[in-house]
């Protein structure tokens, strides 16, 4: 085993990573950002829209507007006071990333181009606004590459192709930083820090269909449950309105906000029923049951009547050439359309995880107590889609988790810069500080079952896909737990054929099931527990929110035998200054 010591680590190389990495080595602080997948292939690189700020270069526009449609997109489960920090300092951070020199789109004037996009619009609510600054719509791919240049300037050590198993916590339940394999060389390293910030992004891959990379596995969710804390309000699970018919690859709400809209089997652009003021740039949640209605009622498309029509060809291939050139390229290779004279196959993919570590606005994990919802767990932090600090609440808006990854990024390593004197020495690790880790990794390589990764992992994808889905019912949810419990049961009879430890993507596979399994318990417990609808979770039993009981967050902590306990904290329902006014609970409509 080789053993390091930094001031601070970080687990994971996406935006969200890079930018507390960025932000940790400015400080002076000795940083090491430890990522399965070389930095720029992490799948912010694959986010396409943009990035939400109200900096108005193209229409009037407020950072008041933005925090009230953050508040009503998270159909009132977002914390305030983090939406209030988030929205505000969206301005200064897009110019931050444009003097960092990513390369966005510009207006006629030379400013950052800026588009509409669901459920941002001005004036509170009165029509759509543009305010997803974009690089043509591959906004994630050049603000990744960029803020992976500015790490290398400031000096961050990078240990690349390292796969994080556990983290290392102390008799006092502080985190005392993190056991990697290096994938390569098949050496343990034990990586021991002040801080430890996950930046591990989401799960959507416990899923059949998502538009997520197949990194995307949970990994530091499940290593925060292995160390006892909860996961926060993970039954909220975004489905993006447009994933391409078959593949579940994304096609940009961006396309939408060009002027994209979407048709039935009778040619009818549906969505005016549904959302009369917004249309097909209502909120992801919204325009996602109403695609499922329309399919349910009859009205779908193709031989099966399965999917809808997303039509962009009346846009013209000279605007599409410009502004969406990568989802055109992606409409041709996945379904075979030509974008400039077809409409594309569209349904409803599961696209964002709401949920996560829960943290304050500082990216702080939390280990909440009867006393104290909001107590901190030292030596800990989550940023990013792993972590809910929670600024989406119960549905995310569009533009917003680019704007996350980097407010959030910085914030961390500002508050890392100001608790951790670099030098600080270190107390000795516990003896048995690397033990969960290892015993995982050692069972998982020498497993001798019936069943291979793959096939139970298909098992929890379907349970997944049919039991968590757009619309749930108790009935259904309670059959979901049932089925997931099943599944983990299989685990001990998982085989691991490669036993190796160099380049062994097979109990890498393992691994990364053990976590997208701990993700898909909370996802269904919380859900089934949860007797509302709110945003994401929509009950057809239980059709409407309800602020009086379930205004609160979702907590859930899975023991070793995956035994589900919940239990609940408040919302924040106060704001972070003064100047910003606390949104009271409306009826969400678009
Ligand atoms: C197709 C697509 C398009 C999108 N478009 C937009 C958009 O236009 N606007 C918007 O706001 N949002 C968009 N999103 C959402 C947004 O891109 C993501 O939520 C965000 O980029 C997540 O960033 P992250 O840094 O948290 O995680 P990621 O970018 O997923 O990075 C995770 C990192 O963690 C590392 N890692 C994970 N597990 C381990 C482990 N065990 N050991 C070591 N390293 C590990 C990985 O190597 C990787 O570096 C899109 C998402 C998708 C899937």
């Amino acid at each position: 085993m080789i053993d390091h010591s930094y001031d601070v680590i970080v687990v994971g190389a996406g935006g969200a990573g890079l930018r507390a990495t960025m932000g940790l080595a400015a400080a002076g602080l000795k940083t090491a950002c430890i990522t399965k997948v070389f930095p720029t292939r992490s799948h912010t690189v694959a986010a396409q829209g943009g990035i939400g700020a109200a900096l108005g270069n193209m229409a009037e526009d407020s950072w008041e507007w933005h925090m009230y449609d953050t508040v009503k997109g998270s159909d009132w489960l977002g914390d305030q006071d983090a939406i209030e920090y988030m929205c505000r300092q969206a301005v200064p951070a897009v110019h931050e990333l444009e003097h960092f020199g990513v390369p966005f789109s510009r207006t006629a004037e030379g400013k950052i181009y800026q588009r509409p996009f669901g459920g941002h619009m001005r004036n509170y609510g009165e029509a759509p606004v543009q305010r997803a600054c974009a690089a043509a719509d591959r906004t994630g791919h050049a603000i990744l590459h960029t803020l992976y240049q500015q790490c290398l300037k400031f000096s961050a050590e990078f240990f690349v192709e390292y796969f994080a198993i556990d983290l290392m916590m102390d008799s006092e339940g502080r985190c005392r930083g993190v056991v990697a394999w290096n994938l390569d060389d098949g050496t343990i390293h034990r990586f021991q820090a002040h801080n430890t910030v996950l930046a591990t992004g989401g799960y959507g891959r416990a899923y059949f269909s998502c538009t997520s990379a197949h990194t995307c596995t949970g990994d530091g969710n499940g290593m925060v449950a292995r160390a006892g804390l909860p996961l926060q309000d993970h039954e909220f699970v975004q489905f993006h309105p447009t994933g391409i018919y078959g593949s579940g690859c994304l096609i940009t709400e961006g396309a939408r906000g060009e002027g994209g809209y979407l048709t039935n089997s009778a040619g009818e652009r549906f969505m005016e029923r549904y959302a009369p003021t917004a249309k097909d740039l209502a909120s992801r949640d919204v325009v996602s049951r109403s695609m499922t209605v329309e399919i349910r009622e009859g009205r779908g498309i193709g031989a099966d009547a399965d999917h809808i029509m997303l039509h962009l060809e009346h846009l013209g291939a000279e605007i599409l050439l410009a502004r969406l050139p990568g989802i055109t390229e992606t409409a041709k290779i996945f379904s075979g359309v030509d974008a400039t004279k077809e409409p594309i196959p569209v349904l409803p993919t599961v696209h964002y995880n709401m949920g996560g570590v829960p943290t304050n606005y500082h990216g702080e994990a939390l280990r909440p107590t009867e006393s104290d919802p909001d107590a901190v767990c030292e030596g800990l932090m989550a940023v990013g889609e792993c972590g809910c600090a929670s600024v989406h609440g119960a549905n995310r808006l569009g533009t917003n988790s680019l704007l996350d990854i980097v407010v959030f990024g910085r914030a961390a390593a500002l508050r890392a810069a100001e608790k951790i004197k670099p030098g600080t020495p270190h107390r000795p690790l516990p003896k048995d500080s690397a033990d969960l880790a290892l015993s995982r990794l050692d069972r998982l390589r020498n497993a001798n079952g019936t069943q291979s990764t793959s096939q139970i992992r298909l098992a929890m994808q379907r349970t997944m896909q049919n039991d968590a889905a757009v619309f749930r019912t108790q009935e259904v949810l309670a059959e979901g737990c049932q089925k997931i419990d099943a599944v983990w049961s299989t685990l001990p009879d998982i085989r691991v054929n490669d036993h190796s430890l160099i380049w062994n993507s097979d109990l890498v596979e393992a691994l990364e099931l053990e976590n997208l399994l701990v993700c898909a318990k909370a996802t269904l417990y919380s859900g089934e527990a949860r007797k509302e609808s709110r945003g994401a979770h929509a009950r057809e039993d239980f059709s409407s929110r309800d602020d009086v009981n379930w205004m609160k967050h979702s907590l859930a902590t899975i023991d070793h035998n995956g035994k589900v306990t919940l239990s609940y904290r408040p919302v924040h329902t106060y704001t972070l200054t003064s100047e910003a006014k606390y949104i009271e609970p409306q009826k969400r409509v678009y």
